[in-house]
Parts: structure tokens; C-alpha cells; sequence
């Protein structure tokens, strides 16, 4: 996969160039093409933005530049733009990138955001939640991430991203490793027991506490299997009984 980022600040890329991502980065398991669009001005200050039609506060993003930049790339692929008012980001959708797409465009804004005529070559709108940051380039990278970790051989063990949060809508399951007792607290024996049955289904069930305990709302519209209705009875009761 390759991915182009249209940016204002190239070197704020550089947490994608470390670690797994690094490596797959040199391994040429996708590729990053960082495009300031700065670059694509014409005048001598090299302006990228200016004051809104209609009065009011801060600078818009112009569409020049970034046309311009848009229109220099060899191949686009889906064009996402990056904005609160977008649909919210999630794993499913890194999934479908990851799965569907050989090329990905990302436009970072900042200031006040884009001329609204910018959203026309978009193919997507895209936000990391309900808040405001200064630009673009940390929901790019989160999204980033979040996709290229899901492609064939970035991730050592590739089973890592099969069991974890949000790969089957629920939350992952707890995890621990060595020491088996750390100042009195236990690791669960049934972790130790060989029994890989149990420990599928101690996981299972442990996934849909989680799930239940912390986002509820992820089971709401879930079809569950006869294991799992009878799992989360359980877990039900033994909440009842605690209370
Ligand atoms: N005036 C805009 C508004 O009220 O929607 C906010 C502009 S924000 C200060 C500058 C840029 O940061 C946006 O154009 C967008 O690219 C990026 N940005 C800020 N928050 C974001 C979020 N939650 N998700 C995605 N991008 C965001």
C-alpha cells in the first residue's frame, strides 16, 4: 500500500518511521510519500491560507495549493480528508482500508480548516473523535497506524491483530506474563493449566465482561453465539451476586 500524505509539516511524521511500522516501512511493505503543499504556491510568501468571506476569526486553508499538490501525486487512491465534523474513525474502517485499498491520500488541515470547495475531492471525511485539535497530521498518523499494522506481514505474529479489542466486536480479553504472583496478586491457573479448551473459553468470557463492564455499547446490537448467551448469563449472575 502506498500512502500519501498532503501536509504542511512533513517532520511531524517521523513516529511512523520507528518500530514495526519502521521496519515494514524498509521492508517495503507500504510505502509513505510525505507532499508539503506548501510547496505548490505561487506566491512569493508562499501563502497557503487566507481570511474567510464573510468576516470572522483565523485563516482557511486555500484550495490552490492543495489541488495542486492533489494533482501532482501519480496515483491517488481513496482521498481522505481529515475533520472533526467527519465520521468517526474505527477499526472497521482501518480494516476495509487495509483489506481494499492500494493507495491512500490523507489531507492534513490546520488553521481554521479548509475552503469548503476542497471537501468536493474528497472521497471520504474522516475525524478521530469529538474534540479539536490543531491540525490534521496526528489523526493521519493515528489512522495510518491503525491500518498498516493490519496489513500482510507488518505485524510479527500476524495472529496479534486476529484476537485483539474490536476484531470481533468485543474488548480484548485480560493478559499476563511472567511473574505468576506479583505482592499477592495471582495470575488466573486456568492461564497455567495446558487446558486450552478452558482457556478459550475463560478468554471468551473474560472478552465479554470486559465488553459489557466498559462499552456496553458495543453489544447492543451483537448476534451471539449459544456459548456466548451463556457466558454473559454467567457473567450477569456473578455480577448480581457481587452487588
Ligand atoms: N474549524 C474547524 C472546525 O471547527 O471543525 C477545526 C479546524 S482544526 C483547528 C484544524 C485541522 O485539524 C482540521 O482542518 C483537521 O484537518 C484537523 N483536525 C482537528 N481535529 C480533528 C479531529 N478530531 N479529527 C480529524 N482531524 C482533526
Amino acid at each position: 500500500m502506498k500512502i500519501n500524505v498532503l501536509t504542511l509539516f512533513p517532520d511531524m511524521f517521523t513516529p511512523l518511521q520507528v518500530s514495526m511500522l519502521g521496519r515494514a516501512l524498509e521492508d517495503k511493505k507500504w510505502d509513505l510519500n510525505l507532499v508539503n503543499f506548501r510547496d505548490f504556491t505561487t506566491d512569493v510568501h508562499h501563502h497557503v491560507d487566507d481570511t474567510p468571506y464573510g468576516g470572522g476569526a483565523g485563516m482557511v486553508l486555500q484550495i490552490m495549493p492543495i489541488k495542486k499538490a492533489l494533482d501532482s501525486l501519480e496515483k491517488k487512491g481513496k482521498v481522505i480528508i481529515t475533520a472533526p465534523q467527519g465520521k468517526t474513525f474505527n477499526q472497521k474502517m482501518a480494516k476495509r482500508w487495509a483489506d481494499e485499498e492500494q493507495d491512500l491520500t490523507f489531507i492534513c488541515g490546520h488553521y481554521e480548516g479548509f475552503d469548503q470547495r476542497v471537501y468536493e475531492m474528497a472521497d471520504e471525511v474522516v475525524s478521530i473523535g469529538d474534540y479539536v485539535l490543531t491540525g490534521g497530521e496526528l489523526p493521519t498518523m493515528s489512522m495510518i497506524d491503525a491500518t498498516v499494522r493490519l496489513l500482510p506481514g507488518v505485524l510479527g505474529n500476524s495472529a496479534s491483530a486476529v484476537e485483539e479489542s474490536f476484531s470481533h466486536g468485543l474488548l480484548e480479553y485480560p493478559q499476563y506474563t511472567r511473574p505468576a504472583e506479583f505482592e499477592g496478586m495471582k495470575v488466573p491457573e486456568v492461564l497455567m493449566s495446558g487446558n486450552h479448551g478452558k482457556i478459550a473459553e475463560w478468554r471468551l468470557k473474560e472478552a465479554l465482561r470486559n465488553t459489557l463492564l466498559r462499552r456496553p455499547d458495543l453489544l447492543e446490537n451483537r448476534e451471539f453465539t449459544p456459548e456466548e448467551s451463556k457466558l454473559l448469563t454467567e457473567i450477569k449472575l456473578e455480577l448480581e451476586n457481587k452487588n
